[in-house]
C-alpha cells in the first residue's frame, strides 16, 4: 500500500463534477487539513457552500492559491491559459500544480510558462467521469477502480509526482506514467472521438426531416438512447477537449473514416463476412473490458 498523501491545503479551482468529487473524497479520507474552493460564479459557490464541500470559498483566484500546497485546476481546458497568468504570481514556492484536464500537452503548454521557479507542475487525468456537470454531480467513489493517467515532463521533480501518484492511488485509482503526447494519442480514440461521433449521430437524427422528434424519443432504446447520453455532456468541457487535442483527433478520424468507409462499402457489395468478422471482434473488446472491470 503506497504512503497516505497529506496535504495541509488544497485549493480547488473550479468546483464542478471533478474537484468537488474530489473535495468529497479529500475530506472523507481526511487527505488535507482544509480545503479552499475558487469558482467564477457565486451561485456555483453557494452550491458547494450547501453542500458543506470545502472549508472555505472564495471568487478570488489568488486568495485561493496563496496558502496551498496543493493546487487542482478542474476547469474546461481552454481556461487554463487565462488562469495560470493570473494564479503564477500568487502561488506559494514547493507548492504542487496539477489538473484533471482531459487533454495533456495543452495543459504543459499552458500553464508551465507561468509556474515560478520551485512550483511543480504535474499533469494529470483521471479518466473517470459521467455527462453530468456541477458541485452537485460529483461523488467520491467516481474514481474507483478507474485508471489516472500522469504526465510529467522529464525535468519535474520526482517527488512531487510520486506525491500525485500517492494521492490518486488513495482515491483508488490505478496510475499510469506516460508521455503527454501519448496520453492525448490514445484519448482521442478511445474518448474524444466516440463523443464527436455521439454529438454528430444525435445531431443527424434530430435534423431527418423525414423522422419527427416524437418518434426519435419513442425508439430511442435501439442504441440511440446511449448515444444521447454522451451527447449530454458538459457543451465547454467538449468544446475545449476538440480545440486542444486538434491534430491527434483529426488523425483518429481520418483512420475512422476510412473504415467507416469500408463498411459502408461491404454494405454497398453485400459482404456479409466482412460485417461478421468485425462485429465478432468488437464484441470481443466489450468483453474483455467487462473482464478488466472497466465497464
Ligand atoms: P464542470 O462540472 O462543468 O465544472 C467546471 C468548473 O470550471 C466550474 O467550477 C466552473 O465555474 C469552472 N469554469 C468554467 N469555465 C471557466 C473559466 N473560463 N475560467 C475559470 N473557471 C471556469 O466540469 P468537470 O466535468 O468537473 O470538468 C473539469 C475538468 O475535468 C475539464 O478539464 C475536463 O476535461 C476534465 N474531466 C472531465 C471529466 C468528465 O467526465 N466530466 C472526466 C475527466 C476529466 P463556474 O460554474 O463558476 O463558471
Amino acid at each position: 500500500m503506497s504512503k497516505k498523501p497529506y496535504f495541509p491545503r488544497v485549493a480547488l479551482i473550479g468546483i464542478g463534477l471533478i474537484n468537488s468529487s474530489l473535495a468529497r473524497l479529500i475530506s472523507r479520507d481526511k487527505l488535507a487539513e482544509s480545503i479552499i474552493a475558487y469558482s467564477r460564479k457565486e451561485a456555483t459557490l453557494e452550491e458547494a457552500r450547501a453542500l458543506n464541500l470545502c472549508n472555505d470559498y472564495t471568487t478570488d483566484i489568488t486568495t485561493a492559491v496563496k496558502d496551498a500546497d496543493l493546487v487542482v485546476l478542474g476547469i474546461p481546458v481552454g481556461a487554463n491559459v487565462s488562469v495560470a497568468r493570473l494564479i503564477g504570481p500568487a502561488l506559494k514556492i514547493g507548492s504542487i500544480v496539477t489538473d484533471v484536464g482531459s487533454v495533456k500537452q495543452s495543459v504543459i503548454k499552458d500553464v508551465s510558462p507561468y509556474l515560478p521557479d520551485g512550483v511543480h507542475l504535474v499533469p494529470g487525468h483521471p479518466v473517470a467521469g459521467t455527462e453530468h456537470s456541477g458541485p452537485g454531480a460529483g461523488f467520491p467513489e467516481l474514481f474507483k477502480g478507474r485508471w489516472c493517467i500522469l504526465t510529467p515532463e522529464s525535468t519535474t521533480d520526482p517527488a512531487a509526482t510520486e506525491s500525485i501518484r500517492n494521492f490518486w492511488i488513495n482515491a483508488g485509482m490505478q496510475v499510469d506514467i506516460m508521455d503527454a503526447s501519448h496520453h492525448d494519442q490514445v484519448l482521442a480514440i478511445t474518448s474524444h472521438l466516440p463523443h464527436l461521433i455521439a454529438y454528430n449521430i444525435v445531431g443527424t437524427a434530430y435534423d431527418l426531416e423525414a423522422i419527427t422528434e416524437r418518434e426519435v424519443i419513442k425508439y430511442a432504446a435501439g442504441g440511440f438512447r446511449d448515444f444521447t447520453r454522451i451527447a449530454a455532456s458538459d457543451p465547454t468541457m467538449w468544446r475545449d477537449v476538440f480545440l486542444s487535442n486538434r491534430e491527434s483527433v483529426l488523425e483518429m478520424l481520418g483512420r475512422f473514416t476510412e473504415d467507416l468507409a469500408s463498411l459502408q462499402r461491404a454494405i454497398r457489395w453485400g459482404d456479409g463476412d466482412a460485417l461478421e468478422e468485425l462485429f465478432t471482434k468488437t464484441r470481443e473488446i466489450r468483453r474483455s473490458l467487462i473482464d478488466a472491470k472497466q465497464v
